[in-house]
């Protein structure tokens, strides 16, 4: 298939696009190209491919066949023009900033993010200069209030962790490009298959394609989609894309390469000079998953939906905050935002409190205990005493982790057994 074929469905594309038959042995599935260097032709094209004149490949810090596959795949699925993968979601977030961002600048993100990225931009991202302000995505007031002179980004989960909470998206890109800034989604919790954020007018799609994207736990992954869309010309804000290129003879980004500009960047500079690669390897495991994704999602969807009103109903459970209910005050998002549904990530409240989750998590037979989302396995976590245990009881209620909830990722199981397993466990853990 080549890469002017938008046309075809979802299901057709996560499987075909930007794989074709290996022209050398004519290999139907992509192959692992399980090599670190690629020949030149001659000096010359070593030249041109060292100038960013011609396309190709040289070192597998920056391109590879197999991961191009997976890259132009993830690209199509999202509605984007190019997309960089890398080791990890998180390295994928530093990927996505590193462009945008110089000491001094800021971001502005919601309060309502992954456990592990809510360290990164709360600690990890001053020693490079840079700083997040966090902020109630649901109060528009406050995001635009937040943006100041050196915010270069806004950065939101399209479904947030660990609620299963849905953001406007269309709201918050609005606020950005009124800025002249790129909105960032993280889409890992929903997948393009039930939300494109491009579509709502995001700038850049991140993504831990080590959740549902492989979908059975494996490998870590990271990508980042851009849509093509931003004028990164438009102000001096961005430098990195309208300036000059010390490295690459004074070549500007944004004038060469256009709309492929971001994706560009994210290789000849990103890549090349963070070294945060995914392997080939890796790359493999993806596209395997990657071939049923919306398979996958139709039944995560579809079983999440069942327990979370099967736990509602239970009077063990205080509340299940899953946007899928009828109950939640995201519900209403869910039809503009991800139409086929919330997702399969959300927590609930357990009567009885710390020492009853914790004893929900210990009786639980198909439910593994894990901090990871987005598996084939259905997953639980209880965060007050794991990934949130050094916070006060204060900060957890605050990033809806409090010491009477865990989250859930529900897996393709069948849902009744499922709910059996939950159904002995809450017995337990209330008795
Ligand atoms: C897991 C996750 C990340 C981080 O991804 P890694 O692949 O673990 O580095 C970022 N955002 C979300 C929403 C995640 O679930």
């Amino acid at each position: 298939m080549s890469d002017d074929t938008p046309s075809y469905g979802f299901d057709t594309l996560q499987i075909h696009a930007g794989a074709r038959p290996d022209p050398a042995t004519g290999a139907r599935q992509t192959p692992i190209y399980q090599s670190t260097a690629y020949v030149f032709r001659d000096a010359d094209h070593a030249a041109a491919l060292f100038n960013l004149q011609e396309v190709g490949y040289i070192y597998s810090r920056l391109t590879n066949p197999t991961v191009a596959v997976l890259q132009e795949r993830i690209a199509t699925l999202e509605g984007g023009v190019g997309a960089v993968c890398c080791s990890s979601g998180h390295a994928a977030q530093i990927m996505a900033l590193f462009p945008l961002m110089q000491p001094g600048c800021n971001v502005v993100v919601s309060t309502r993010l992954y456990g592990g990225t809510v360290t990164q931009f709360s600690q990890t991202i001053k020693r490079f200069g840079w700083s997040a302000k966090f902020v109630d995505f649901d109060d528009l007031d406050a995001v635009k209030a937040a943006i100041d002179d050196d915010t270069r980004a806004v950065f939101g989960e399209a479904i947030a962790n660990p609620g299963g909470y849905i953001m406007d998206v269309r709201a918050i890109a609005d606020i950005a490009d009124a800025a002249g800034i790129p909105l960032i989604i993280d889409n890992t919790t929903a997948t393009p298959y039930l939300c494109r954020p491009i579509e709502h007018g995001a700038t850049l799609v991140v993504h831990s394609t080590t959740k549902y994207m492989t979908g059975n736990g494996t490998v870590t992954g990271g990508c980042v989609v851009d849509s093509g869309k931003f004028d990164w010309m438009a102000s001096d804000k961005f430098p990195s894309l309208s300036q000059p290129e010390p490295a690459y003879h004074g070549l500007k980004f944004a004038e060469t390469f256009g709309p492929l500009a971001f994706t560009f960047h994210g290789i000849a500079v990103g890549l090349r000079d963070l070294g945060m690669t995914m392997n080939p390897q890796g790359a493999h495991y993806t596209l395997m998953g990657i071939e049923t994704l919306s398979l996958r999602m139709e039944r995560h969807v579809e079983n999440a939906e069942k327990i979370a009103k099967w736990l509602e109903a239970d009077d063990r459970v205080d509340f299940v905050t899953y946007a899928g209910l009828e109950s939640s005050p995201y519900y209403s998002r869910i039809k503009d935002v991800c139409p086929k549904g919330a997702g399969a990530l959300f927590t609930f409240a357990v009567k009885g409190g710390y020492e009853a989750c914790i004893k929900l998590v210990d009786s639980l037979e198909i439910f593994s205990h894990v901090a990871n989302l987005g598996d084939t396995r259905s997953l639980i976590i209880h965060s007050a005493s794991t990934t949130h245990r050094q916070l006060t009881p204060e900060q957890q209620e605050a990033a809806g982790a409090a010491p009477n909830v865990v989250r859930v990722s529900i897996g393709t199981e069948d849902a009744d057994d499922l709910i059996a397993d939950l159904d002995q466990a809450l017995a337990k853990a209330t008795a």
